[in-house]
C-alpha cells in the first residue's frame, strides 16, 4: 500500500516539477526572443574576424604580402580583405563576413538557449586556435607607440621590442609607406616584421617570456647596370637629371669629385659626362637601392673619373678619391671596455643580444670625432640607446655614436673626418658612462676596429691587375651603350 502511495506522490511531484520547468521556459522565451539575432551574428563574426588576418591601411589599396610567419607555422589562413578607410576597421569587413557566416556552419541557430555571451565565448575559443596577423602600412606622422596603442597591443611588448631594437635601431626611422606585420597568438604579440624595402626586412620574434630576438633579412636580388650619358648645358645637376640620373645621384657625384672639379664654376657648355649606376631588382621590381659604379667627366680638355673598386672609389691611375676613415672616434687614451661581438648573449635571459659596436670607457663630456666624411642622417633619443648620432659616410658606410650627453651637429649637416660632433655621456639604459661606436657596411654592422675599410690611398701593386680588369669592364659597359 505504502509503496503505491509513494509512487503516486512521486508522480505528483514530478508533474509539479515539469510544469514549473515549462512555465519557466515560457516566461524565459520572450526574453530570448528579444535577443536580436543580428546582434548575435555580429558578435560572433566580430570575434571570428578578429582571428583572421586583417589588412589595415588608410590607403585604398589591397595588400598582397606573403607572410613568412604563417608559412612557417603551416597556416594557410591568409585572407585578403578589402580595406576600409578606418584602421579600426570595421564595417566593410563586418558586412563581408556576415554573409560568410550566414551559411550556418558557425552558429547552429536551432536553439533558443544560444545567447550572445555563449556565441562570443565559442568564437573567442576558436580565435585562440590560430594566430592573428595585422598588416599595417605606416602613415605620415605615425609613431611606434601610437601604432601599438591603435592596434591594442601591450606596452610591455612595445618595450620588449624597443629593447631588442637597440641592436639595430631600425624602428627609429620608420617611414610612411613601409609596412609593419604584427602576429598575435592568444592575445600576445609573438612576431613583428618591419619591411624597410623589398630587399631589407627586420624580424623580431618572441622567445618565451623574457623578450624578443631579431633577425635582419638582406636579399641580394640582382644588380643591373644602367648607363647614363649626357652633355652639360646649364648646370651639372640639371643636365644629369635630364640624362636620367636622380638629384640624389647628381649630388653624390658632385660631393665625390668636389676636390677635383668645382661643380658651380668649372663646367663649360659642351662638356660631357658618362655615369654607370647599378640598381637593385628583386624579380622585375626596383628596390630603391642604387650604387654609382663609375663616373667619367670630360671637362674642357681634361678627364676626371671615379671607379668603384672593393667598396671605395679610385681614379684612372688607381689613386684613392675619398678620404680614408680613422679607426677610433675618441682619443687613444680611452681604453676599449667591450669589443664587437655578434654572438653575445644576455647574461640573465640568455637571449641573443649581438654587441654591434665597440665600447670606449669615456667619462661624461669626452669629445667625440667623426671617423669619416659624411652627412648627419639622425640625431635621436632612444629609450635604450639614449641620445645618438648616425652619419651616412657615402654609399657604403654608416657610423653611429650612442649614449651621448650632447650632440654638436644637426640632421642634414655635412661633417668632415676628425670634426668634433658630440660629447659622450651615459644616456639610455646603461650601467655606466661610455661611448658605443658602430660601423655599418652595406647595412650590416662590422667590427670597426678590424674591418677592411678604405684606409689605403692607392691600389696596392698586387691588386693592379684586378683593378685594370674592373676598369675595362666599366669602359666596355659605356661602349655598349654608344653602339
Ligand atoms: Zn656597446
Amino acid at each position: 500500500m505504502s509503496s503505491i502511495k509513494n509512487n503516486k506522490l512521486q508522480l505528483v511531484l514530478m508533474w509539479v516539477l515539469l510544469t514549473s520547468v515549462l512555465l519557466g521556459i515560457f516566461t524565459l522565451l520572450p526574453v530570448s526572443d528579444k535577443v536580436d539575432t543580428s546582434t548575435v551574428i555580429k558578435a560572433a563574426t566580430k570575434a571570428v574576424i578578429k582571428a583572421a588576418p586583417i589588412v589595415v591601411t588608410n590607403e585604398s589599396q589591397v595588400n598582397t604580402v606573403s607572410l613568412p610567419a604563417e608559412q612557417s607555422l603551416g597556416q594557410t589562413s591568409t585572407r585578403s580583405l578589402e580595406t576600409s578607410s578606418e584602421p579600426s576597421s570595421g564595417l566593410a569587413a563586418e558586412r563581408s563576413s556576415v554573409s560568410a557566416v550566414s551559411t550556418d556552419s558557425v552558429i547552429p541557430a536551432t536553439t533558443a538557449m544560444v545567447t550572445e555571451s555563449v556565441v562570443a565565448s565559442i568564437a573567442a575559443e576558436l580565435a585562440k586556435s590560430y594566430p592573428k596577423t595585422i598588416n599595417y602600412v605606416i602613415q605620415k606622422g605615425d609613431t611606434l607607440g601610437a601604432i601599438f596603442e591603435q592596434l591594442d597591443l601591450s606596452q610591455k611588448s612595445l618595450y620588449q621590442i624597443l629593447e631588442v631594437d637597440l641592436n639595430v635601431l631600425a624602428l627609429d626611422s620608420i617611414k610612411p609607406g613601409q609596412m609593419l606585420i604584427f602576429t598575435e597568438f592568444e592575445g600576445e604579440l609573438t612576431r613583428l616584421e618591419l619591411q624597410i624595402s623589398l630587399a631589407h626586412q627586420v624580424i623580431y620574434k618572441r622567445q618565451g617570456d623574457s623578450g624578443f630576438e631579431f633577425e635582419q633579412v638582406n636579399i641580394d636580388g640582382e644588380w643591373r647596370e644602367h648607363s647614363y650619358i649626357g652633355k652639360v648645358e646649364y648646370s651639372f645637376s640639371g643636365s644629369a637629371k635630364k640624362a636620367g640620373l636622380s638629384l640624389f645621384e647628381a649630388q653624390f657625384i658632385a660631393s665625390l669629385l668636389k676636390d677635383k672639379i668645382n661643380f658651380s664654376r668649372d663646367f663649360r657648355i659642351g662638356d660631357t659626362f658618362k655615369v654607370l649606376v647599378s640598381r637593385q631588382y628583386i624579380g622585375d621590381q626596383l628596390t630603391g637601392e642604387n650604387r654609382i659604379d663609375a663616373v667619367s667627366i670630360n671637362n674642357r680638355s681634361r678627364n676626371i673619373s671615379a671607379y668603384l673598386y672593393e667598396g671605395a672609389y679610385y681614379d684612372e691611375a688607381g689613386l684613392s678619391i675619398e678620404r680614408a676613415f680613422v679607426r677610433r672616434p675618441v682619443s687613444s687614451k680611452y681604453r676599449i671596455s667591450s669589443s664587437f661581438n655578434p654572438k653575445r648573449l644576455h647574461p640573465v635571459t640568455g637571449l641573443l643580444r649581438p654587441h654591434n659596436g665597440t665600447d670606449f670607457a669615456t667619462p661624461i663630456g669626452t669629445p667625440i670625432f667623426a671617423t669619416g666624411d659624411g652627412v648627419v642622417s639622425r640625431v635621436l633619443n632612444h629609450k635604450y640607446a639614449g641620445l645618438y648620432i648616425e652619419i651616412s659616410n657615402g654609399q657604403t658606410y654608416r657610423t653611429r655614436f650612442l649614449h651621448l650627453s650632447k650632440a654638436l651637429v644637426r640632421k642634414g649637416q655635412r661633417v668632415k673626418r676628425g670634426q668634433k660632433i658630440a660629447l659622450s655621456g651615459n644616456s639610455g639604459r646603461i650601467t655606466g658612462p661610455h661611448l658605443h661606436y658602430e660601423l655599418h657596411m652595406r647595412g650590416r654592422a662590422v667590427n670597426a676596429m678590424t674591418a677592411d675599410i678604405p684606409i689605403a690611398s692607392a691600389i696596392d701593386k698586387r691588386q693592379q691587375a684586378a683593378f685594370k680588369l674592373a676598369l675595362n669592364n666599366y669602359h666596355a659597359a659605356w661602349e655598349q651603350v654608344k653602339s
